[in-house]
């Protein structure tokens, strides 16, 4: 008599990609997504580069921009990118990007960064 063997296991435990891949490839779609929409996209204007912006007037600079959700998160995205692979201080951050101050990104920005350096560490 035939015995049904059962197929060979071929499930394998897969971990998800590092965090900063997934990571660049959300800013690579949030990218697209704003899509030159922000409305200091290509422009040589610097108020939004100034250091000492005030949460004030970056809201009053990016306000009727439409892509501020998406700008916002690519920028902690970006920074927090940046800091992991070449250094640097979230308190350096500046400018108005989403309508947020640097200083008022650094916190989610250096919470993202700890969670870059756990899983770099984590898969050594
Ligand atoms: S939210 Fe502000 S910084 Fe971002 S694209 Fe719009 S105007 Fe530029």
């Amino acid at each position: 008599m035939d015995t049904i063997m059962a197929p060979p296991a071929t499930h394998q435990e897969t971990s998800p990609p590092p965090l900063d891949l997934q990571l660049r490839a959300e800013a690579r779609s949030l990218v697209e997504a704003i899509d030159g929409r922000g409305i200091c996209s290509g422009s040589h204007d610097n108020r939004w580069f100034a250091q000492g912006m005030t949460r004030r007037k970056a809201r009053i600079l990016c306000g009727p921009c439409p892509v501020p959700f998406e700008c916002l998160r690519l920028a902690v995205l970006e920074e927090a990118l940046a800091i992991h692979a070449f250094g640097g201080s979230v308190h350096d951050l500046h400018g108005a990007r989403g309508g947020v101050t640097g200083r008022d990104r650094s916190q989610p920005v250096k919470e993202l960064v700890e969670r870059l350096k756990a899983d770099a560490s984590h898969r050594r």
